[in-house]
């Protein structure tokens, strides 16, 4: 039975539930992190340390496959070979892609949802060992609430349904190889409409058995998933505070910068890089939140940083953020300019910042003010920025 066995992870969904509710954010929820390491990482790691799995197959669409092969299969390890095959319109039709390009060694085949995180290697062999005498194994758990079968047009109640015999099917499903390319090809095109990947073998008379456990193995589907997953994953969450704040002088003939952006405006600001107020009190407030000095220490008035745009320090306080298991949380920054007035373009700096920053936009705020006419911003001689930067992450 070792190395008998091919893992399917269909993941050609495109995360919208996942987007809308973190603000829409960009980007696929796998990508997200449980434990500092992406999503799909805690996934792809439990089932290369299983000494039964032989291959992975990952079926994703073409934004998705750019993207594992960039930031997940370049910067991991894996012993055991990832192979990526494109997706179909449904998740059956996705799994169905999968199996076609499965090896021919392997009898058994392994579904699981790319966005469980919790899954842990010994679920695997728990339900490997089980395998005798059936077609297929679903994991999954008693169902907790009680479950009525109602007529939706009159809303009458026809049955309750006995909660002992309930059971919540959830992924691994581990299959017979030869038995599910048989569901497959006798059901046709019926089977990608299926959501649940033992139903195909139920379908076709195949006997299917329920694996219960309790262990925590949430599928993450919102935002807020993804915070519950971090807790059950027992990642413990430090804040760190840093203030940050910055003033330039405003001239002509000079770029105005704010959050990454250029405004419109006949001022620039004078800096030795590009003179980004924003991001510059940004990038202290993430120094003074690592406790690591200030923006002066890491990027002095030489050559190397002359007319830098800002956002290469920004990503290099990130980076020094996240080697100390620590990522931005929530930023709120408030910007001093007499002129032009900012509020057109709040809502771009905002989004910009989100992106930068790779947070939701419900975690960053940007406000603007004027200092009605008093002291060097009033005067319209120079722009400051004051932000708070909040770090979270396991810390180091
Ligand atoms: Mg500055």
């Amino acid at each position: 039975m070792k190395s008998d066995l091919s893992v399917i992870i269909p993941a050609a969904g495109l995360s919208q539930r996942f987007r809308q509710s973190a603000g829409n954010a960009a980007g696929s929820k796998l990508f997200y992190h449980i434990k500092n390491e992406p999503l799909i990482v805690s996934v792809l790691k439990a089932f290369d340390s299983s000494a039964f799995v032989r291959e992975i197959i990952i079926a994703t669409e073409q934004a998705g496959e750019k993207l594992l092969k960039k930031e997940i299969l370049s910067k991991n390890k894996f012993r055991k070979p990832v192979i990526l095959v494109r997706g179909g319109n449904t998740r059956a039709e996705s799994v169905w892609n999968a199996l076609r390009k499965v090896s021919k060694n392997s009898q058994y085949v392994c579904v699981h949802d790319a966005a469980r995180p919790l899954i842990k290697p010994n679920w695997i062999s728990h339900m490997m060992n089980q395998m005798n005498g059936s077609d297929g194994l679903v994991l999954g758990r008693h169902a907790v609430p009680t479950v009525k079968v109602f007529d939706p047009d009159s809303g009458l109640i026809k049955q309750t349904l006995k909660r002992s015999e309930l059971f919540e099917a959830e992924t691994p499903q581990i299959v017979k190889k030869e038995i599910f390319l048989k569901a497959y090809l006798s059901l046709g095109p019926r089977a990608f409409k299926a959501t649940d990947d033992v139903s195909l073998i139920e379908q076709i008379g195949g006997k299917v058995k329920a694996v219960v456990q309790d262990e925590p193995n949430i599928k993450v589907t919102t935002y807020q998933d993804l915070k519950l997953a971090k807790a059950l994953a027992g990642e413990e969450t430090n804040l760190r505070f840093g203030f940050g704040s910055d003033r330039h002088r405003l001239v002509p003939k000079r770029a105005l910068y704010l959050g990454g952006l250029k405004i419109p405006s006949p001022l620039g600001s004078l800096g030795h890089s590009d003179g980004d107020v924003v991001l510059h009190s940004i990038v202290d407030g993430i120094l003074g939140a690592l406790g690591a000095g200030d923006i002066g220490d890491f990027f002095p008035n030489t050559p190397k940083w002359k007319n830098v745009r800002s956002g290469q320090f920004l990503k290099q306080a990130l980076q020094l953020a996240s080697q100390k298991n620590l990522m931005p949380f929530q930023v709120d920054v408030t910007i001093i300019l007499e002129r032009p007035k900012l509020g057109i373009y709040k809502q771009k700096i905002k989004s910009n910042l989100a992106r930068l920053l790779s947070l939701p936009e419900d975690k960053v705020s940007i406000k603007a003010k004027t200092a009605e006419g008093m002291g060097p911003e009033g005067e319209g001689l120079a722009l400051s920025a004051q932000a708070l930067v909040v770090l979270g992450g396991a810390g180091s």
